[in-house]
């Protein structure tokens, strides 16, 4: 038998272990985790609607009335009325054709990419997608070329020397670094090269676009152009489940391929009874996401004057670069032991050399809130550390 407790001794020897935090009581910025208040910016609850009352009224109100199971998988007797209103109601919000639920975002991606490439095809896929494309792709058994991040020249010459069916698949807004996919240069490509584009926009629904309605629409691409919609409805949507928005034909191609679709559970229709209500908030959100880009601002011009060094992102994702990982994990300790919790993101997740504090903003946060998470960072400032050298 391989020896695992040596494996997971020379990881904590690299600073590459990872433990869990117990939460207690609802989620919002304020938590208790380990019977210890914090606040938190690590959340990807970004507008803070995972405890929003109307939301847990509506979840409440669709347990009493569906029960709290989903009893078979959609194609044997799972697929319940408000599943459907919920995939009608995302259609409408992506403005796609259609959209089907699925239980995890996770789960979408490895349906999704394992449907529509397999053995004999190509796979392109961005540097830094998240690791559920990574697996889809892995699954697929398609060939896969991996592009450098947004570097859609890169991409333009593997494309061109490629025959056979094509897919590009890629994160809208990247989940450690925040920045948005060069997406309308993407889709001309794709058209260019006959390759089909899927865009998994889990960290910018609810965030970024016209009423919050992703970077897809941001960058003003329709269903011609992007023809397949990843989201999530763990992030900003505040509740839990994901969906694919795009044409029918290839919805209706993913109900009879997608296997992750096909032989699991559905969610609890309940679920979607509060994903609904979400989607409703999220649309009537301008407020939520103007306080959301005010306190994104004012972190940005703030920190980057204590001389860290930010990532170029505009979203609520806001990744202060460390660079060794003992040396992120120190300063997330640091930082806990002033009652703020902030993740260290070390390998595998992000490149070795990039172990980085992921900071992430909630409408929920208030001026106060940020102003400790800027005391706080004062302390261990690069600035200051150097003035006192
Ligand atoms: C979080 C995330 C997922 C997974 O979504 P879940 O619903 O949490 O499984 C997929 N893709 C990206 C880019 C993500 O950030």
């Amino acid at each position: 038998m391989r020896d695992f407790a040596t494996e997971l001794q020379q990881r904590r020897d690299a600073g590459l272990y990872r433990t869990r935090r117990l939460v207690d009581g609802p989620h919002q910025p304020a938590l208790t985790t380990d019977g210890e208040p914090v606040l938190a910016f690590c959340s990807n609850d970004y507008l803070g609607l995972a405890s929003h009352p109307e939301l847990v009224s509506a979840a409440a109100a669709g347990v009493a009335r569906y029960g709290v199971g989903g009893a078979a998988s959609h194609l044997i007797c799972g697929h319940h009325s408000e599943h459907h209103r919920l995939e009608e109601r995302l259609a409408e919000f992506t403005r796609r054709s259609g959209a089907l639920f699925f239980s995890t975002g996770f789960m979408a991606n490895l349906g999704v990419i394992t449907a529509l490439a397999g053995k004999g095809d190509t796979i392109f896929s961005d540097s830094l997608n998240h690791a559920s494309i990574i697996d889809g792709c892995r699954l697929s058994g398609a060939s896969v070329q991996v592009y450098p991040h947004g570097d859609t020249e890169a991409l333009e010459a593997q494309l061109a020397k490629t025959q056979g069916h094509k897919l590009v698949v890629t994160d809208g807004v990247f989940s450690m670094d925040g920045d948005v996919a060069p997406l309308r240069e993407l889709a001309k490509l794709c058209r260019q090269y006959g390759a089909l584009l899927v865009v998994d926009d889990a960290h910018g629904f609810g965030c970024v676009g016209p009423e919050g309605r992703g970077a897809v629409l941001q960058a003003g691409l329709s269903e011609d152009e992007v023809p397949l919609v990843v989201g999530t409805l763990g992030k900003a949507f505040g509740t839990s489940g994901a969906f694919v928005a795009g044409p029918t034909m290839l919805l209706d191609y993913l109900v009879q391929k997608a296997r992750s679709y096909i032989y699991t559970t559905a969610m609890p229709p309940a679920l979607a009874t509060a994903s609904c209500r979400s989607v409703d908030l999220v649309e009537q959100g301008e407020q939520r996401r103007e306080h959301l880009a005010r306190l994104i601002g004012r972190f940005r011009r703030e920190v980057s004057d204590m001389g860290y060094q930010l990532m170029p992102s505009l979203t609520p994702i806001q990744p202060i670069m460390i660079g060794d990982p003992h040396q992120a994990m120190a300063l997330s300790q640091s930082l806990e032991k002033r009652g703020i919790l902030v993740t260290a993101i070390r390998p595998p997740t992000v490149p070795q050399g990039e172990s980085r504090l992921r900071v992430t903003f909630s409408a929920a946060h208030t001026n106060d809130q940020l102003d400790r998470l800027l005391d706080a960072l004062k302390m261990f400032a690069p600035q200051r550390i150097r003035e006192s050298a």
